[in-house]
């Protein structure tokens, strides 16, 4: 067993308990407690590490990316529709090493604003979960599943989503999940047949729902009812549910969206920008609880979860109908109930005993904390990827002093970015892009 302590200015053990001048104590990859300096002994002073003028914080979680989908950074505001013109057309000449490469280049941007589990989910999975391990970040990770339209549909794609569960079952940092794409690209049986896999083998199922006008058309014309009571028709919505979007709607799926207990997961940038939000404020009434996650490129350019709780505050806000929302919520949702949720229980997201020691630490003796009146409110409102100082995830660390510990960052970008021109050369993107296509 080894043990390990870190000062700390601040400690935030939670969203309601905040320890000044104390010392994190980390058991192998648990917390086990956190301790008052005052009262160390002189060896374990000695034996302790000062993260100096920082708060430790529990890391936040990702509750809904796609971290290889990087390679469409910038392109996809104009006229073409970003997920069927811009995502669909780079896909088909993805692999397993382009997954690899890309995924780590985008796990980097996760990493240094204080992200410590992503909810992802991607095609050639395994290449995210080995990424996730060479990195060190922790996945909760599906293989994508399509029956139709996708790059890659067909039986294999099923065996090899259920393959995946299978071999990382047993890792304590890449959480497997089931992840069948949306309603319009998985045929009802497959829906269901993964639905009952995901119940047997106990891991949760993560889908898009209700995200685009286009899956709202299909799913009428064929099934004569909309997305969201396309879902709770078949049975596949319930606790154990993790629903990205949630946003094109009709009359009477937010009640079922509630009663389902399913988690819908707001994407505030990229809800942001397609000038439809998921309805946070009746789900809030309704007293659903909601997740936030970032989505990826093609509608929001980065995996900053720092950024996203503050997109999530002001859009929240802007269509309020009288459910403000604080940093304080936004903050507990990032880094309590989405971990939560996407881990069907097994990890609460604070510091308290007996929890995984992932936790990042803030820099404070700066301009954009100070002054430092109240500290979850700054770390949601002012702390951008630039404080972020240190990231551990299973007591292990992943950044140290604003260094990535576990690779070698200006290689990440070099193969990330030529992984990328192949890409486009392959699909004809650059000629594409050339032409303005996606201005
Ligand atoms: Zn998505």
């Amino acid at each position: 067993m080894v043990q390990r302590l870190y000062l700390a200015k601040y400690i935030v053990e939670d969203v309601n308990t905040i320890h000044h001048d104390s010392a994190l104590i980390v058991e192998d990859q648990n917390i086990k407690k956190i301790q008052k300096k005052s009262e160390l002994s002189f060896e374990q002073l000695q034996n302790s590490e000062d993260l100096g003028d920082v708060v430790i914080s529990p890391g936040l979680t990702n509750a809904h990316s796609h971290v290889a989908l990087n390679s469409v950074k910038g392109l996809g505001y104009g006229t073409a529709s970003a997920l069927y013109d811009v995502m669909w057309g780079v896909e088909p000449a993805l692999d397993e090493d382009s997954v690899y490469k890309l995924s780590l280049l985008g796990m980097i941007d996760a990493i240094r604003s204080g992200t410590t589990s992503i909810n992802d989910h991607y095609f050639f999975a395994d290449s995210v979960a080995k990424a996730a391990c060479s990195i060190g970040i922790r996945g909760f990770i599906g293989h994508t599943v399509m029956t139709e339209y996708g790059p890659w549909t067909g039986k294999t794609e099923i065996t090899k989503a259920k393959e995946f569960v299978q071999n990382w079952k047993e890792s304590s940092l890449v959480h497997p999940v089931v992840a069948p794409h949306e309603t319009s690209t998985v045929s009802p049986e497959i829906l269901i047949d993964l639905y009952e896999y995901a119940q047997e083998v106990n891991v949760p199922i993560h889908i898009h729902l209700a995200q685009t006008q286009k899956e709202m058309n299909y799913i009428k014309e064929k099934f004569e009812t909309s997305p969201i009571k396309h879902a709770a028709n078949l049975g596949i919505l319930d606790k154990n549910v993790i629903a990205a979007h949630c946003k094109v709607i009709e009359e009477g799926d937010l009640e079922i969206l509630s009663a389902s207990n399913c988690f819908p997961i707001f994407c505030p940038t990229t809800h942001g920008l397609s000038g439809k939000p998921m309805d946070t404020n009746s789900l809030t009434k309704n007293e659903t609880k909601w997740g936030i996650g970032t989505d990826c490129s093609g509608g929001n350019d980065d995996y900053d979860m720092l950024e996203e709780m503050r997109a999530a505050i002001l859009i929240n806000n802007t269509h309020s109908q009288g459910n403000l929302i604080t940093p304080k919520e936004v903050f507990d949702i990032s880094t309590r109930l989405n971990i939560s949720r996407v881990s069907l229980n097994a990890m609460k997201g604070t510091l308290a005993e007996g929890q995984t020691a992932d936790f990042i630490s803030i820099e404070i003796n700066n301009s954009r904390m100070q002054p430092l009146h109240d500290i979850v409110n700054n770390i949601v409102m002012c702390a951008s990827s630039n404080e972020i100082k240190d990231v551990f995830v299973n007591g292990k660390e992943v950044l140290r002093n604003n260094q990535l510990v576990n690779i070698d960052e200006e290689k990440i970008i070099f193969e990330g970015t030529e992984t990328i021109d192949k890409i486009f050369k392959e699909t004809g993107f650059i000629k594409r892009i050339q032409s303005g296509d996606f201005n």
